[in-house]
């Protein structure tokens, strides 16, 4: 028996397993927003504003949940009731309005359960290294084509020095904090991220 004949191609096997992995994420993650009294649009805006200390537009929000503005402005009116979030005026232009997590809001973000905990801890260090690269690869494809909204990734910001010495242990270099960089030190969420764009 071959097997090549009798197997699903390898990208559908991916796609399937791809598939189960984000179900239990997702699962994990619906039920600590359900023991948070959230909805689990309410809990990702809430989580990604916490994230923003700056403050951030409601259109940014709406982007990074995948939801029309309409849908992200009832999610933040209803996390405005609960006292998770206020709004004020945008340090940067006068005329907008910025979204803030308030002390409360910030302490239920820090607490939240990372929902893909359980998948990632299944993997030793060197195979979590080897997936962080193939998963910041995934991120900056999926930005260039503009599937998925700007990330905060080392590989999209302008203090990123890709590969300046290759061959050593720490090819990459960090010009905001100064310091040479390896594959597992490259950041998926850095608040000190500024757009090469
Ligand atoms: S500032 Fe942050 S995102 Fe930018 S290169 Fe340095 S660690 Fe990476």
């Amino acid at each position: 028996m071959n097997f090549d004949k009798i197997t699903e191609p390898l990208d559908q096997r991916l796609y399937d397993g791809l598939t189960r992995l984000a179900a239990v994420a997702r699962q994990l993650d619906w039920q600590a927003a359900e023991s948070a009294g959230l909805s689990p649009t309410q809990a990702d805006i809430l989580r990604f504003v916490a994230s923003r200390p700056e403050g951030i537009r409601l259109t940014a929000a709406a982007a990074h949940a995948g939801i029309r503005k309409a849908t992200a402005s009832d999610a933040v009116t209803t996390l405005e009731n609960k006292s998770l979030l206020r709004k004020q005026t945008d340090a940067t232009d006068g005329r907008a309005i910025a979204l803030k997590a308030t002390a409360k809001g910030k302490r239920i973000a820090r607490e939240w359960p990372a929902s893909f905990g359980p998948v990632v801890e299944c993997l030793s260090e060197s195979e979590q290294e080897s997936l962080l690269a193939l998963v910041i690869k995934m991120i900056r494809q999926l930005q260039q084509r503009q599937l998925i909204a700007p990330q905060r990734t080392c590989v999209t910001c302008r203090h990123f020095r890709e590969n300046v010495a290759p061959g050593t242990s720490t090819p990459h270099f960090c010009a905001f904090v100064d310091a040479p960089m390896a594959e597992r030190h490259l950041r998926v969420d850095c608040p000190e991220h500024e757009s090469a764009a």
